[in-house]
Parts: C-alpha cells; sequence; structure tokens
C-alpha cells in the first residue's frame, strides 16, 4: 500500500456492517435505511432501463438531471447556476468531493475540516498529497468555535471542508455560525466544499447553504447527493455545483476518477427532484419520528443522547455505562445485546474524551428501532 495511504485500513461501515452480520445483530452502524425509496422514483428507475438510458451519459450529467439540480436549488434555496456550465453530476458526494479536492489542492496544501470529520475527507485530502487540519466541534453542542476556526488558517490553507447537517453529530450550523465561517473565508480568500448530503433531513432547526452568504457564491463548491434525500443510498447519483471555472477544474478529475455513472439512475433522481415537497418531507418526518423512539430507547439503557437536529445519527457518551472506549463497546455490543453501532473516535484524529462517544443510525422500520430499544434496555 501506497506511504500516503497507510493510515487507511478497512472504513468502519465495513467492519461494523459485516460484524453486524456476522452475528445476526441489528446494524445501527452504517447509516443506510431499511426501506427503498418514494414508488415514482423507483419507478422512473425501472423505466428508464426499459427505455434504454443503460449507456454512457453525457460526462457532466445528462442535462434533464443537470437542470432539474439547478431548479431544485433555485426552488428550494434561492440559488442560481447555469445547469450547463455550474453543475455536475458525480458518483455520490464522496465523488464529489475526493474530486474537488484532488482538482484544487497542490501537494502541502492544507484542508480545514470540521472534526468529528466524515471518513472519507480525511482519505481524499490524504489522496490529494494534502493535509487535513481539524477544528474541533465539542458537545454537548458541537458548535463551531469560530476563534478555533480563525487560527487553523495559516498561508498553506487552501480549503474549507463544511458539512452541515453534520455527520455524526447531527448538528445543524446556524446562521451566526455559517456568517462566521463565510466571512474567513472571505478574508483569506479560501474555497470552500459545503457537504450539504443531509438538508433534507433537518427535524429542528433549518438548512441554511454557505453559498447563500455574502462573498460566497463565487469560491464554494456545494455538494448534496440524491442517497440520502429518497433513501436511495446505493445509487450514488449526487452533483457538485459551483461557478464554472471551479465546475471545469472539478470536471477534468472526476472523467478519470469514474468517467460517468449510473444512467438509468440519474434520469431517476431528476424525476425525484421534481416530485411535490411532500415526497421528500415525508421521508424526514418518518426519520423525525426514527429519532425519536431511538433516543427513548437509548434512555431507558442509561444512555442519554446529545442533541441531533438532523442526519440519520443519534451521539451517546457510553462512559456512562462505564466504557472508556467506543471501539471496543462497539465490538462487545453484539454480544452483549445483539445491536451494532459506531465508535465516533473513528472521526478523530485525536479523540480525547470522545473516545467514548458512539453513534447510532436511526434511518430504520419502527420495528426494528423498537426492536434494538429493546435489546439496549438489558445494558443498563
Ligand atoms: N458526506 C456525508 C456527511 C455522508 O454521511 C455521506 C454518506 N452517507 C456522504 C458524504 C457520501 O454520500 P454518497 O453516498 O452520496 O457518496
Ligand atoms: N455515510 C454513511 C455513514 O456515515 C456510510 C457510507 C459508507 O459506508 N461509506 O454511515
Amino acid at each position: 500500500l501506497a506511504e500516503r495511504m497507510r493510515a487507511f485500513g478497512t472504513t468502519i461501515f465495513a467492519e461494523m456492517s459485516a460484524l453486524a452480520t456476522r452475528t445476526g445483530s441489528i446494524n445501527l452502524g452504517q447509516g443506510f435505511p431499511d426501506t427503498d425509496g418514494p414508488e415514482e422514483v423507483l419507478a422512473a428507475a425501472r423505466q428508464a432501463i426499459s427505455d434504454g438510458h443503460n449507456q454512457y451519459p453525457p460526462g457532466r450529467g445528462i442535462p434533464e438531471l443537470r437542470q432539474a439540480i439547478a431548479a431544485d436549488r433555485e426552488r428550494r434555496r434561492g440559488q442560481r447556476f447555469d445547469p450547463e456550465t455550474e453543475v455536475l453530476v458525480t458518483a455520490g458526494a464522496t465523488e464529489a468531493i475526493t474530486a474537488a479536492v484532488l482538482a484544487l489542492c497542490e501537494a502541502g496544501d492544507e484542508v480545514i475540516a470540521l472534526e468529528p470529520t466524515y471518513d472519507s475527507y480525511a482519505a481524499s485530502i490524504a489522496l490529494a498529497g494534502a493535509r487535513l487540519v481539524p477544528v474541533r466541534l465539542e458537545p454537548p453542542d458541537f458548535g463551531v468555535d469560530l476563534d478555533r476556526l480563525a487560527a487553523a488558517i495559516t498561508p498553506r490553507t487552501r480549503l474549507l471542508l463544511i458539512n452541515t447537517p453534520h455527520n455524526p453529530t447531527g448538528r445543524v450550523l446556524d446562521e451566526q455560525e455559517l456568517a462566521g465561517i463565510a466571512r474567513l473565508a472571505v478574508a483569506h480568500d479560501l474555497l470552500v466544499i459545503t457537504d450539504e448530503v443531509y438538508e433534507h433531513l433537518v427535524y429542528d432547526g433549518e438548512h441554511l447553504p454557505l453559498a447563500r452568504f455574502p462573498g460566497m457564491a463565487e469560491r464554494t463548491i456545494t455538494v448534496s447527493s440524491a442517497g440520502k434525500t429518497f433513501a436511495v443510498t446505493g445509487w450514488k447519483i449526487g452533483w457538485a455545483c459551483a461557478r464554472p471555472e471551479l465546475i471545469t477544474a472539478i470536471t477534468t478529475t472526476k472523467q478519470f476518477l469514474t468517467y460517468v455513472n449510473g444512467a438509468p439512475f440519474q434520469w431517476a433522481v431528476a424525476t425525484g427532484l421534481g416530485l411535490p415537497d411532500s415526497v421528500i418531507t415525508t421521508i424526514r418526518d418518518d426519520l423525525r419520528a426514527g429519532r425519536d423512539l431511538l433516543a427513548d430507547g437509548l434512555r431507558a439503557a442509561g444512555l442519554e443522547p446529545f442533541r441531533c437536529q438532523g442526519t440519520y445519527f443519534l451521539t451517546v457518551d457510553v462512559a456512562r455505562l462505564g466504557f472508556d472506549d467506543g471501539l471496543d463497546f462497539c465490538r462487545r455490543l453484539p454480544e452483549l445485546c445483539g445491536v451494532v453501532a459506531v465508535p465516533s473516535r473513528v472521526f478523530y484524529t485525536d479523540p480525547g474524551p470522545a473516545a467514548s462517544f458512539v453513534r447510532f443510525a436511526f434511518c430504520k422500520r419502527p420495528a426494528v428501532l423498537s426492536a434494538a430499544a429493546e435489546r439496549l434496555a438489558t445494558l443498563s
């Protein structure tokens, strides 16, 4: 394995999903729904296959999807993008982020990201030969400390990588935090990637796109994905929206990562984005109910979850149950009670007190969450 990738073994999601399969446990580790997305969207994918949309789509994505993405950003977020030059369809948000980091960073550049950090970021930054500079979000509210962010900026800082709603904390950044981030980005002339894959999965608070803050439209790459919005995580249709020079740069890299992907799913996502809002809000409301159900179950097990405003995830501190290492806890959880979770420590460069934090996914059917809650209750 090349030196730059040596710090990366199997992703925690693969390890924990394999553990769940091997032990027959309820898998609240890797974040994926256990029901399929809206029937209209699934039907559109079947139809696209029947209609013969099975060969390479255009490099930037089918025009119909790029138009649907631009229309969606304008209608739901008040952002304007030209579908011809300012929208790129990618193999999930993962590829959008990797292609952007590879396209925009020189070796030795610094990329500032909020920590805990979604696991693919560190690997993307390492692939680019750049350096991850973490800025910690501290419990209990996991807010952005703007002084800390300012102090992390150096002459080598090239990019800020912001994620809201935030995985794994469930935090939704507020107007004041985003305005502060925007001021710093403008003052230091930084580019910003915003990972907004959970933009529609907000249960309290409001998702605000960073690109709409003053001076940000020209320097922000807005990334989102259909996986979470339509509960189809395996389709891997994501996108990046940004000014034409940035999209051209990202496209140059993306061409040689995957070239293109998911032709029939691109058609289906274009259909999905045009459906009434209720299609997405129903998914969100079901998830909110799931969050509340699992939160009650965790409380009954003696684990008070941190506040979660969005995403698929609740975080608890298992130190309350006498475990000081969340990885150890997660590896034992199947034998203790037949449930699988993810240790949040893997999202930190140096977890410190977060070593005992554990993330539970609630994107599951109510019956599954109730069964998990019953099993967890035996822990206390
Ligand atoms: N960013 C975050 C914060 C995520 O949680 C995920 C995955 N669930 C992704 C990116 C990857 O999204 P995709 O599956 O569209 O690549
Ligand atoms: N984003 C999902 C999570 O955080 C997992 C995606 C993956 O397995 N790479 O659980």
